[in-house]
């Protein structure tokens, strides 16, 4: 049975060409097969896929690779939860650079001088989100070359809104959207953190796992918008906020349309205020950024924000 093995020599397993290929022919296998279940491919299909020299070459690479990338199962081998992972990234090539994207223009907006037309472009390997005029960064998220690769312009941009929003909900319930550990959010007072020097949001969420170390970070606002009370109210009022980028969310600061603040002075909880039309809906935070409550409120003020 399986032992415990250290991360050298699980990945020392894989420097191999043959063993690798065996992974690839078993997800492929897999594929051809979707319709039947979990597919388990017999020793006799491996030999017959996959190049290599004789059978007992071929008993021994499957006994190396078995436990930690492969399980045995109907007779046969099919993938463990690391092998399935691994065949995943080896199929995607995402061990690659990401190719260039150019720079794409889209509609955002500047948290700084509140510009709507902001650029994209690709640096050190993440989309990257700068204001046209004044060249402030609206967002940076990764990008992996998978991604890239098929697309390009609003097609690509999609795809970086969507993988945004999904890690984003899943973080926000204490799921890490990489390794599916505990993620664990405090909320941070942004006078606090030495960046920037003008501060459109007073606080900022930080989120890190406490297995894999993946760290996301959210203006407190935008991190309350992806709650379901708040992605119904903003449906109502015809904002997508799943269909919209982080960096769409900067405009809601900048006019003061969305604002956060401490429930009391000195208090642990905080008060997120998310303005539309007549309306507004008031979400309460603890100190992990977990919202306690929410109520909606029919304003009068229409111009308490600049619209
Ligand atoms: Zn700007
Ligand atoms: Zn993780």
């Amino acid at each position: 049975m399986e032992t415990e093995r250290s991360a050298d020599e699980v990945f020392g397993l894989l420097s191999d060409e043959i063993r690798l290929d065996i992974l690839r022919t078993v997800a492929l296998a897999q594929n051809e097969r979707k319709q039947t279940g979990v597919a388990a491919l017999s020793f006799s299909d491996i030999y017959n896929r996959v190049e290599v020299d004789n059978t007992s070459k071929l008993s021994y690479h499957l006994g190396e690779l078995t436990g930690i990338f492969l399980r045995k199962h109907d007779g046969g081998y099919a993938f463990t939860h690391a092998g399935e992972q691994m065949v995943r990234f080896v199929l995607s090539e995402n061990y690659h650079q990401p190719s260039d994207i150019g720079s794409i223009e889209t509609e955002g907006g500047c948290q700084f001088c509140g510009e709507t037309t902001v650029r994209a472009v690709l640096e050190d390997q993440y989309f990257m989100v700068y204001c046209t005029v004044c060249d402030r960064g609206a967002n940076a998220y990764r990008v992996r070359p998978a991604q890239v690769r098929e697309r390009s312009g609003d097609d690509l941009i999609d795809a970086v809104i969507r993988e945004q929003a999904a890690d984003m909900l899943k973080a926000r319930r204490g799921v890490c959207p990489d390794c599916a550990g505990r993620i664990e959010t405090d909320v941070w007072d942004a006078a606090d953190i030495p960046f920037p020097e003008e501060r459109p949001v007073s606080f900022i969420t930080m989120s890190e796992c406490q297995d894999c170390l993946r760290f996301l970070s959210l203006p407190l606002p935008a991190a309350a918008a992806y709650h379901p009370e708040s992605i119904s109210f903003h449906w109502e009022h015809g904002v997508d906020i799943l269909g919209s980028g982080v960096w769409e969310f900067n405009r809601y600061f900048h006019d003061g349309r969305w604002s956060s603040e401490r429930a009391d002075t000195n208090s642990e909880e905080y008060c997120v205020e998310l303005r539309r039309d007549t309306s507004s809906l008031r979400l309460f935070l603890d100190k992990s950024a977990v919202v306690t409550r929410t109520e909606r409120v029919r304003r009068r003020d229409q111009n308490e924000y600049q619209s």
